[in-house]
């Protein structure tokens, strides 16, 4: 196994990706930003390289400092958690070319998977359904883009090819204004991603967000490890995600899933992966592929008793998968709150000192944070501070877990949406299960209105 890996990044995923190493005797390195020089897993580590200042171009996403603090510290492998440079084909290359092992999949892998135009198509070609809509990306032709829409018809999503994170997308209800969003997504995406090019899906109007988790390695084997449902969105941005979803077949799940492990076969994909669906009316629509962790991988971790990180390092190593998919075995009901530091219902940042950090506990009960006491919230990244994880034997008990956790939480100096949360405990919708996407921004919209 490897003796010692770096993990290039920060917050509750650095001290994730930490805790697993150290489970299995694994050294540590992590790099950090000048601004989190305080952060718990920095004092954690075996060792910690600062690479640069607050601004995480010239830290977190500086490909340079990262290799180097790698080679003084004799480091031998890279895990790079999720955002910053976890789907950045060029870094994993350029980690491969240094002599080190990226953590994930080949870059060949990242730059399929990362352009969701090439996804698709290649999604298309291993037989995995996708949502209707443009073949490829849209023209220039004005004429020939409303010709597309007529045929794929109203409304229908703009979305951009090199998007991530919610960003870069515009629905179009109809004809009138359906270039104007065109051109505003296109420049939007050549400014954020460095690449205008966009495409056409339906946009559907009820959906749910169901994700498949699969692992693959390096020999050919790959598994699913059932489903996530995400649809608990706030412009685009999951906020609560839960395992499995309620309400779907094991049937339904199995065949999408044994669907996306083939793909992964079929496309020679290593690592941990996640095949994001839409879900509408019994059918599933392939829309994008995650090539690295997911903030929500633990409400599978719960599930399945299966450590994804630990997995994913081991699968990096070379190491066969230990399992064969009718071994793995999904039990219980978890949810994940993520808790950020925001307005709970403005949802304004809220960075600053926490003065008291009390956590909740008992049976089923996770967290993954990587804040204290006294620690302070820096302005510079993710709002996010940590997730709380239940665990039942239903999602009745995982609720009323997490209704109990909720209630202990003591997170004092700053705002965070647990507040949110609370009210989704209760909220009778939430509760009979399967919301779909729009459900948490019509609720906020309703009680906006009321005021
Ligand atoms: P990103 O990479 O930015 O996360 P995705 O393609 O995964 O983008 O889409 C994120 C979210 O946007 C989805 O979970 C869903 O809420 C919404 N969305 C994307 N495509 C569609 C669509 N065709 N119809 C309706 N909603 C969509």
């Amino acid at each position: 196994m490897f003796k010692k890996i770096l993990i290039a990044n920060r917050g509750e995923i650095a001290l994730r990706v930490l805790r697993a190493c150290r489970e299995m005797d694994i050294k540590t390195v992590v790099v950090y930003s000048e601004a989190d020089r305080e952060a718990k897993y920095v004092k954690l580590a075996d060792e910690a390289v600062c690479i640069g200042p607050a601004a995480s171009a010239g830290s977190y996403l500086k490909m340079a400092s990262i290799i180097s603090a790698a080679e003084v510290t004799d480091s031998q492998a890279i895990h790079p958690g999720y955002g910053f440079l976890s789907e950045n084909a060029d870094f994993s290359e350029r980690v491969e070319q240094s002599g080190f092992v990226f953590i994930g999949p080949t870059s060949d892998s990242i730059r399929l998977m990362g352009d969701k135009v090439s996804a698709k198509q290649a999604m298309i070609k291993a037989g995995v359904p996708c949502v209707p809509g443009s073949d490829g990306a849209l023209p220039d032709d004005p004429k020939e883009i409303v010709k597309i829409a007529k045929k794929v018809g109203y409304p229908v999503i703009i979305k951009a090819s090199g998007g991530g994170g919610g960003r870069g997308m515009r629905v179009v209800h109809t004809e009138a204004t359906l270039l104007n969003a065109v051109s505003m997504t296109k420049e939007e995406a050549g400014r954020a991603f460095g690449n205008p090019e966009v495409y056409m899906e339906k946009f559907l109007e009820n959906p749910r967000h169901i994700e498949i988790q699969i692992l693959c390695d390096k020999f050919g084997n790959s598994v699913y490890l059932g489903e996530r449902d995400c649809s608990m969105q706030r412009r685009h941005q999951k906020i609560l995600e839960e395992a499995p979803a309620t309400g779907i077949s094991r049937k339904l799940i199995d065949k999408i899933g044994s669907r996306c492990a083939d793909a992964c076969r079929k496309i020679g994909y290593h690592g941990a992966g996640t095949f994001e669906f839409l879900y509408e009316e019994g059918e599933f629509y392939f829309i994008e592929m995650n090539t690295r962790v997911q903030v929500e991988h633990p409400v599978t971790e719960m599930i399945s008793g299966i450590d994804i990180i630990q997995e994913q390092i081991k699968i990096a190593y070379g190491q066969k998968l230990s399992f064969k998919q009718k071994e793995v075995e999904l039990i219980g009901h978890s949810i994940e709150c993520r808790i950020n530091a925001e307005d709970p219902y403005k949802f304004t940042p809220s960075p600053g000192k926490i003065i008291n950090w009390h956590v909740a506990g008992g049976p089923g009960v996770r967290i993954d944070s990587h804040v204290y006491s006294g620690y302070t919230v820096p302005p510079y990244y993710d709002s996010m501070i940590g997730k709380l994880i239940t665990y039942g034997k239903t999602r009745e008990q995982a609720i009323a877990r997490m209704r109990v956790a909720l209630s202990e939480m003591i997170v004092e100096g700053i705002l965070t949406n647990i507040p949110l949360h609370k009210d989704l405990m209760l909220d009778p919708n939430f509760i009979a299960g399967g919301t779909s996407i729009h459900y948490l921004e019509k609720r906020l919209q309703a009680l906006k209105d009321a005021k």
